[in-house]
């Protein structure tokens, strides 16, 4: 057992400096003054540190994706010690562009090889396609038969590398990942990848405005990329539609109208946006192609799964959003959209998956997953299987 004392708590929300004693994997209990017999516990003194759940990763590129520049452009797999690195004990994998070369099945093996390492992990079934590529006969069999698929995606959607799906097919997808979300008690949430088109979220508002599906199904990804794409998406956060921010950028694309992540945040908040709307996601592992206007490759770089906790800090630092808030976009915000039982709070009973940042800096100082230390007193503890 682990008794943390005298950190700043936040479960997200602040709670002062209560003392927090994990055991067996779980939060055992979250209370002042937790007196525990010291040769039945090790305990941590957290002065100047802060608390926090371990963020949750919901789009990261785990099998490495990329490949629009051929085949030497595939990118690498996730590792684990990146992950460590950024204080992310829970990650959602996807596929890309690539379904062909890129397998669901081969997304399920990575995930699993994570779990053993140390980290918690899900995945999305199918890939940019519509109509999509699964690991059983069905997006519905697999959300029922495969514990770690909790929905769909990276679906596209106005982009030139999607499939350019009528709204029929986009409506079928979403509606297969809804039943099977709902008999497997999972969330069966809809991934999609938002493309630089003018078409912008159409497709989406039009489910929502001529179908039963509630605005809960969609987590449309990658707002921000330029600037009338993420006004759109302003507008529907404003009438309840959940927003997906990604957080790994590059100077090209900044310099070419990206919304910044952390400014991203300020921008919706400002807007009225409810702050329970709202996740962040790293795309880590994800090429960053860059097109020119003629849809010719001009560069590629990879997304990091770090720049997660970087725009965290930014958007407190810079942007002057409560800590409490920003942190809600990596944890409870993407536990309770995706369904992620013990996920995404501090609290007694939930898995210990915890982070210490310094109180000053927001660096990562220590983090903890299922009541194991994968980073203490910033020493990464542990590695990859081929690290
Ligand atoms: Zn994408």
């Amino acid at each position: 057992m682990y008794l943390l004392r005298n950190a700043d708590v936040y479960l997200p929300t602040p709670s002062g400096r209560p003392d927090i004693l994990v055991g067996g994997g779980q939060i055992l209990r979250i209370e002042p003054g937790i007196e525990i017999p010291e040769r039945y516990c090790e305990v941590i003194d957290a002065s100047g540190l802060v608390a926090a759940p371990g963020l949750i990763d919901g789009h990261v590129h785990i099998t490495g994706g990329g490949g629009e520049g051929g085949y030497a452009t595939r990118t690498p797999e996730l590792a684990i010690s990146d992950a460590i690195a950024g204080g992310i004990t829970t990650v959602v994998g996807c596929l890309g562009t690539d379904g062909v070369t890129r397998s669901p099945a081969a997304l399920l093996a990575k995930a699993r090889g994570l779990e053993e390492e140390g980290l918690t992990s899900f995945i999305y079934t199918g890939h940019y396609s519509i109509p999509t590529r699964t690991i059983t006969e069905s997006i519905e069999h697999d959300l029922l038969l495969i514990d770690k698929v909790i929905g769909v995606g990276e679906v596209a959607v106005s982009d030139h590398r999607s499939t350019q799906p009528t709204f029929h097919e986009f409506a079928r997808l979403v509606s297969q990942a809804r039943r099977g979300g709902i008999l497997s008690g999972k969330a069966g949430v809809v991934n999609i990848h938002m493309g630089d088109g003018p078409r912008g979220l159409a497709l989406l508002k039009r489910l929502l405005d001529e179908t039963e599906i509630p605005a809960s199904q969609l987590l449309p990804t990658h707002v921000n990329r330029n600037p009338t794409l993420f006004e759109e998406a302003t507008a529907y956060a404003t009438r309840g539609g959940f927003v997906d921010l990604t957080t790994s950028t590059d100077p090209v694309s900044l310099e070419e109208g990206e919304v910044k992540c952390s400014s991203g945040l300020r921008a919706v908040l400002d807007a009225g946006v409810d702050p329970g709307q709202v996740t962040f996601s790293s795309d880590g592992q994800g090429s960053l192609p860059v097109f020119d206007a003629q849809g010719r490759l001009r560069g590629l770089g990879v997304g990091r799964v770090t720049s997660l906790i970087a725009e965290i800090r930014d958007a407190v630092m810079l942007e002057r959003v409560p800590l409490e808030t920003a942190l809600q976009t990596v944890t409870s915000n993407p536990a309770r959209l995706l369904k992620l039982r013990g996920k995404g709070r501090l609290a007694v009973g939930q898995d210990a998956d915890l982070i210490l940042l310094e109180r000053s800096s927001l660096e990562v100082h220590s983090v903890m997953a299922r009541g194991r230390w994968l980073m203490k007193n910033r020493e990464a503890l542990v590695k990859g299987t081929f690290e």
